[in-house]
């Protein structure tokens, strides 16, 4: 019997679901802690303290970025092993080049609320990110007039990551941005101690 010729499978439809990013950089600050550069032509612009979402291997996770929009094409993470972890342990294995999935574009509400002028940014290690990508963009936009008050803590005094940076802007906005960090937090005078058995 004569066979109908068979229709040759259609070629996979161009998915929205991922951009193409590789790893472009990375410092590793702890055995714990690293900062990762993705770079990825294609991110759309995104507000400070979005977002994005990385994959390796179809794990997939959420993560702040720590860079400021204008940083792009590359996005700069700050993250935290997770021994036991589905993602962070093959993260720590990606070497310069390698490819990851991200999402095709950055989410998340904790953004600077342009209304107030005062700002309290309190957070513990990794959890300093957004503030970050806060500063990186305020300075870059030239805008004055807002106090930062930023309060990090960690257990450990190699946790704080971006604490030289933070001190730099410092001096580029002279009283408007407060460090106060180093395992303890000092609030007009109150000291309290974040780890007191060590
Ligand atoms: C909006 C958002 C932003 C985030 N931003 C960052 C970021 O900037 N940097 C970052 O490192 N992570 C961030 N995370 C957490 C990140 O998405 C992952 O959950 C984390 O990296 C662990 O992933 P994993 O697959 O290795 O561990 P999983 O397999 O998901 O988790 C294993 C176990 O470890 C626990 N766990 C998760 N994180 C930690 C941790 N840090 N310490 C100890 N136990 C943990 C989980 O609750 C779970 O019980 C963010 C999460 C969200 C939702």
């Amino acid at each position: 019997m004569h066979q109908p010729a068979s229709t040759p499978a259609p070629a996979p439809r161009p998915t929205a679901k991922f951009l193409s990013s590789k790893l472009v950089r990375r410092v590793d600050d702890t055995h714990d802690l690293a900062r990762f550069w993705f770079e990825s032509a294609d991110f759309p612009n995104f507000k400070p303290g979005q977002y994005c979402t990385i994959g390796v291997e179809g794990v997939e996770r959420a993560y702040s970025i720590s860079s400021a929009p204008h940083e792009r094409p590359l996005i700069e993470l700050f993250v935290e092993l997770v021994p036991e972890g589905e993602l962070t342990p093959k993260i720590w294995k990606l070497k310069i080049g390698d490819a990851v999935t991200l999402r095709p574009s950055a989410k998340g509400l904790f953004t600077l609320d342009a209304k107030f002028k005062k700002h309290l940014l309190v957070g513990t290690v990794t959890g300093a990110v957004p503030y970050v990508s806060f500063l990186r963009d305020y300075l870059h936009k030239g805008a004055s007039g807002d106090k930062f008050y930023l309060l990090d803590g960690a257990s450990y005094y190699d946790e704080f990551t971006y604490d030289k940076e933070a001190h730099k802007l410092t001096v580029k906005i002279p009283g408007d941005v407060l460090i106060e960090a180093e395992g303890n937090i000092t609030i007009k005078g109150a000291r309290i101690d974040l780890n007191p058995d060590d």
